[in-house]
């Protein structure tokens, strides 16, 4: 059985009293929420705060990037270690925005989910294609080229401790969503890649999330699928009102 996770990633959003005063409005709906696990991340500058305020709390706090070195002359980037000591449960890896962004490469997330894992972080690990490649036929391809390159390397037991977003770019602050089935159909391609690469115990127990554009008037038909395993949500966690009714999502 695996457990959902709701995930609001809030990118470049909210000071650090805008953060508390969310974390404090939605800690009350997370301890009634024992269907799922909740998750925000915050920007940096926000992320102790963020773990003070959630400190006994089932509001798990993820960052939204890392570096994989324990330390160094990297300007701007901030270690593993600084985001445990922040607080951090969680941290996003390889979201596309720091792909296309920052050119981040696949090469680059496997590095990040090492340094992670060796941290103690949960990883929630983002993959997924663009326009073109979903229009020209190549979805499974590209996500091939970024599982591989992206989790080289892992142990089963390492690969159990990750979390896989699916987040198709093309859906991604569009407004434009990929259909449930077409998220599961997605899911279930990422799932025999794990099997091949980890086993079926691990392909089985490993949380898929469904990132693009998921909304509380979507969120009902993709969690529907027995293939997704939760949503990584942008724009639609930014509201307490938005975020607790994809917490509570509907259920059978
Ligand atoms: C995201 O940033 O991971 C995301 C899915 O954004 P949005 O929900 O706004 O499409």
């Amino acid at each position: 059985m695996r457990k959902p996770v709701i995930a609001g990633n809030w990118k470049m959003y909210k000071t650090i009293a805008e953060t508390v005063d969310f974390i404090e409005k939605i800690k009350p709906v997370a301890a009634k929420a024992e269907h799922c696990e909740v998750v925000v991340a915050p920007p940096f500058t926000a992320l102790a705060a963020a773990a003070l305020a959630a400190k006994g709390s089932n509001v798990g706090v993820s960052a939204q990037d890392i570096h994989w070195d324990k330390e160094g002359a990297h300007t701007g980037d901030i270690a593993p270690a600084m985001l445990v000591d922040a607080g951090c449960t969680h941290v996003i890896i390889g979201h596309s925005e720091r792909r296309h962004d920052h050119g981040e490469t696949d090469e680059q997330v496997n590095r990040k989910l090492k340094a992670a894992l060796a941290a103690g972080l949960a990883p929630i690990v983002c993959v997924g294609e663009i326009l073109a490649d979903r229009e020209s036929g190549r979805t499974g391809e590209v996500l091939k080229t970024q599982f591989e390159g992206g989790l080289a390397g892992l142990t089963p037991s390492e690969f159990s401790r990750i979390i896989i977003a699916y987040e198709p770019v093309w859906a991604i602050g569009t407004g434009r969503t990929a259909t449930p089935e077409m998220a599961a159909d997605t899911h279930r391609l990422l799932r025999d890649l794990a099997r091949q690469k980890f086993g079926e115990k691990e392909a089985s127990a490993v949380r898929i999330l469904y990132g693009g554009s998921v909304k509380p008037d979507n969120v009902g038909g993709l969690m529907a699928q027995e293939e997704i395993d939760g949503a990584l949500v942008g724009g639609a966690s930014l509201k307490v009102d938005s975020f607790t009714a994809l917490i509570n999502y509907p259920r059978k």
